[in-house]
Parts: C-alpha cells; structure tokens; sequence
C-alpha cells in the first residue's frame, strides 16, 4: 500500500523528458545548462505535487504520466528562468518617483551616454587637455556650479552618502546643530541622528517639534559647534502652530561663530517647479543664494537623474570632503556619471527640459493628456474579464520620494471593481487580478484601494507605453482564469 513512490517511480529521468521534441527546441535557444536546470527542477516540482495529492481523494494512482503536460511546465519554467530579475515594469501606483521602483527614469540622452560609456574607455579620470590624470568629478563639476550658483561640487553614490560624508568631513567629533522639527526618517533605516553618530558628529538638539527660534539655534552654539544643519523635513509636513529658522537666519548664525551651515534638501529640483505649473519646490540655487556653505540633494529624485548624491558649495569645504576617505569608498561609478553629465547638460542647454527628462514630463503631464491615454486603454478593458468592471475615475497622484509631501497631482485612473455579490468572493477575485497583472511580461503595479485595484495612468506615457500595455490584455486574461481554474498554481507564485 505505498502508491506514492510508485507514481513518483514512473516520472520520467531527466535524459528523456530532455529528448522530448519540444525541450530540445527549447534548448536551441536557451542553452543546454538552462535546460537541464528546468527539467530537474521541473521534476522536483511534479514529485512533490504527486507527493502531497497521494493523500487526498482524487488520488488516482494508475493514470498514466502525460510527458507533454511534463515538457510544456517545463518550458514555462524555462522562459521563468531565462527572465531577468532586473525588468521593466509599469509603475501606475500614482507615485511618479518610486524608490521601491527605481525612482526616475532616465532621459534619452543620459541613456545614449551611459550605452556610450559602458562600451568605450572614456576620459574619467584623465586631463584631455594637458595629458595628465584628472579627477572624475570634473565630468559634473562645472555643470553642478552653474546649475546652482555654487563655487565647487563633488558626487558620491546617493544622498544618504552625501550627508554622512560632508557631517563626517566638516563635523567629526564636534556638535552638529539641528531642530527638534527635522530629525527625520527617510525610510530604508536612514533616521538623521543615526546618520549623524555614524558620522562621528554629537547631536545638539534645540527648539520643540513644531516650532524652533533663532533664539534656540544661537543658544545652543559653543566651543564644540562643528556645524548647523537643516533638513528638508522631505516626507510630512509639520503644519499649524509651527515656526522654523530660515535659512539666511542659520547662515548669519553660523558664520557669527565660524562654522558652516549644511542644508539637507533630499529633493534637488534644478528649475523652478511653480514655472511647470506645479508647488514650488526649494532648489540648491536658493540655499546656496540665502548663504547655505554645502548643500546636499540626490540625482534621481526631482531631478529626474541616476541614483547619485549630490555636494555643492564653498570651494575649501568641498576640498575638505574631497579629502575625507569616505569619499573614495563613495565615488560614482562612469556609468551613473555619464548619466549625471547628460541629465545635468539638458538643465542647461534643453529648451524644455520637463519635456526631455522623463520625470518632469510626468509630472508636468495635464489631466487632458492623462484622461485621453484613459479612453483608448479603457475601450479594450470594459469586457475582458469576468465579474470585473473597468472604469476611467479622477485620482490623485503623489511625487513620491519625501518631495512634496503634501501635495497632490490630478490625474485618471483605470479602476478594476470586483463586481460578484459575496464579499469573500470579491476579495479573492481582486488578488486574483492584482497578482495576474504582476505576472505579466511587463509586470503591472497598481494599488488597491476601497475594494479596487487603481492603476493611475499619469506614468503611462507615450503611445509605446500604450500599446504594451494594451498588448497584454489577452496575457492578462489568461493569467487571471488560469488562477481561477488552478488556484494551487499559486503555491508556485515567486512573488
Ligand atoms: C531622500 C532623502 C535622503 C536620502 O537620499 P537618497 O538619495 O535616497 O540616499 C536624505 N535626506 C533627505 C532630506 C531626503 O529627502
């Protein structure tokens, strides 16, 4: 009475389901180590499933194995493994700048520039000029000093790295001046006074959560004060009774007692946001003017660049910074500096740069364009599914990335409403179809919300992007019955 080891003795070996026809097409393409990977663990699967149904009713230990049903698991697990973890996706949460998804796409120019120095040796670390080793902050520095009115400008790997590097160079062992209001978390483990003791700086609180004075800041400053810091307070907003230093106080502040002020921005937008027509937003060119000594900001939050940590400010500082050994173990690699290069020289020299760098032009996308992108996606959608209403709903979407925490863009989305009686029954029909759409070749993310999965159309920018996104429809639908005919499949689901 063991049926279990006799059904799973009649697997077949890895050799033959190898030979089955469809396999050894498969392998062609994929390569004969890819293959084999997906016929054993193929295998293993079946083992298992047979495994587990010997206990259960249906058990039918003579039904012969179908090779076929064998070979076609194993060229889905095939195209599963080929697939790069690393790929492209459709972010329609309605956050345009998404850390957990790789925040700004990059513009045309600072792709063809990365493509360029990814392919060829460049000039990264040497003078064309005069013949000599050069410095790799060069490639950005000039652009980063008329971009923002700075003296110098140095890069590192993001803006967590900056801050901890300019605290680390400038405040060592000294006190760093900060409000009570701006001790913030960023999320991903960066809290401000973590940051601080890792830069070897003692955290001088002053003032009250919502409100701190000049009076505070010029209370707390003595022989120790190493620096004054503000932070953009990026991801919330302290509203009401609420008072904070401005930033041309804290600089008269500092330079009274011969220390620099550092301003945290988090968000570096290079041109006025107000002139997009959006809230404006503080740029380094402000901090720098209002008397600022080193300012911080990433590349690829409003800036719409590569993961990058951006430093500006007084020529003897940005040396000091330079010098700091961190400073190596943070440098830019070329790819991310080309990038930077290209992205920064469309500040400068683009006529419309919210139309050549993709996060300002979803940004500064209008409700017109979104809600015309609504109907022709809508069309396909409204009887593709069973039990499943697709609607075109007002939405609002966020910048993300702690820029603007507070405001809030108008925009579509494409709403998809379980519409079955039981209430039970919805809740599965939608996780159904959220996990269908993730399983997608190009996955789609969206976000559940009042018993529906919204997908804001402000990110689905550009008629490629539509038609993708419309060349799925048939994927999805067979992604979303396929779960309800097999819904063990999901013991499977990588996600
Ligand atoms: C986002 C942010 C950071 C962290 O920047 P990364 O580029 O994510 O490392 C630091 N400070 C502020 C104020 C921020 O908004």
């Amino acid at each position: 009475m063991k049926p279990t080891t006799d059904v799973r003795r009649r697997l077949p070996a890895v050799d033959t389901l190898l030979s089955h026809p469809d396999v050894q097409q498969a392998r062609e393409r994929h390569g004969w180590r890819l293959t084999r990977q997906a016929v054993r663990q193929t295998l293993d699967d079946e083992r298992a499933r047979l495994a587990r149904s010997a206990g259960a009713v249906s058990y039918t230990p003579h039904a012969p194995l179908d090779h076929d049903g064998l070979a076609a698991r194993c060229l889905a697990c095939l195209e599963a493994l080929a697939r790069p973890q690393c790929r492209a996706l459709f972010n329609l949460t309605g956050t345009v700048i998404h850390t957990n998804m790789g925040r700004s796409p990059l513009a045309e120019a600072a792709i063809e520039a990365m493509v360029r120095a990814a392919r060829h040796p460049i000039a990264l670390e040497y003078d064309l000029e005069n013949g000599e080793r050069g410095e790799r902050d060069r490639l950005v520095e000039t652009l980063l000093c008329e971009l923002t009115g700075a003296e110098a400008a140095t890069v590192v790997n993001n803006n967590a790295g900056a801050v901890v590097l300019a605290l680390g160079a400038l405040g060592a062992g000294r006190e760093a001046v900060i409000s009570r209001g701006e001790l913030i978390e960023i999320g991903g483990a960066f809290r401000l006074p973590d940051i601080m003791q890792a830069a070897g700086c003692r955290l001088r609180e002053v003032g009250a959560t919502n409100r701190t004075h000049a009076r505070d800041v010029q209370a707390a400053m003595n022989e120790a004060t190493g620096l004054i810091l503000k932070a953009h307070t990026s991801n919330y907003a302290i509203s009401g009774f609420t008072h904070s230093v401005a930033e041309h106080e804290l600089a008269a502040i500092a330079h009274a007692h011969g220390v620099p002020l550092m301003v945290d921005l988090g968000s570096g937008a290079l041109i006025d946001f107000s002139r997009l027509g959006l809230p404006y937003e503080n740029q380094p060119r402000d901090s720098i003017a209002a008397g600022a000594d080193v300012v911080t900001f990433s590349g690829d939050k409003l800036l719409g660049g590569p993961q990058a940590g951006i430093i500006v400010g007084k020529r003897e500082l940005i040396a000091a910074i330079k010098r700091h050994p961190l400073k190596r173990a943070l440098r830019l690699d070329k790819l991310t500096l080309a990038a930077l290069e290209a992205t920064l020289r469309l500040y400068r020299d683009s006529d419309a740069p919210e139309r050549d760098i993709p996060t300002l032009a979803m940004l500064t996308r209008s409700e017109a364009a979104i809600a015309a992108t609504g109907r022709r996606v809508l069309a396909p959608t409204t009887t593709l599914l069973a039990d499943i209403e697709v609607t075109l709903e007002p939405c609002m979407s966020q910048l993300g990335s702690g820029s603007l925490p507070v405001d809030r863009l108008p925009s579509r989305a494409l709403v998809w409403r379980p519409v079955t009686p039981d209430r039970r029954h919805q809740a599965r029909t939608l996780k159904r179809l959220e996990r269908a759409f993730r399983q997608l070749p190009r996955p789609v993310i969206g976000r559940l919300k009042d018993g529906a999965l919204w997908l804001d159309l402000r990110c689905l920018n550009g008629a490629d992007a539509e038609a993708t996104f419309i060349g799925q429809l048939d994927a999805l639908k067979a992604a979303f019955d396929r779960q309800a005919s097999a819904p063990e499949a999901s013991a499977g689901d990588p996600s």
